[in-house]
């Protein structure tokens, strides 16, 4: 049997796609500073940021 119990994962609203994401064990030592729900979500960030501060 396996004890993970995963109403008890902590999760977060991804800024780039705003869908809700759980805690993963890739995140356990940076949870607090993550704010993408993947690196594609990160990349699009980073693009659009670019773009944006060309516009600007
Ligand atoms: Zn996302």
């Amino acid at each position: 049997m396996q004890g993970v119990k995963k109403s008890n994962l902590p999760s977060k609203i991804c800024i780039t796609c705003e869908r809700a994401f759980t805690w993963r064990k890739k995140w356990e030592k940076n949870w607090n500073e993550v704010k993408y729900c993947s690196d594609k979500c990160r990349m699009n960030k980073k693009n659009s940021n670019i773009s944006l501060a060309r516009t600007l």
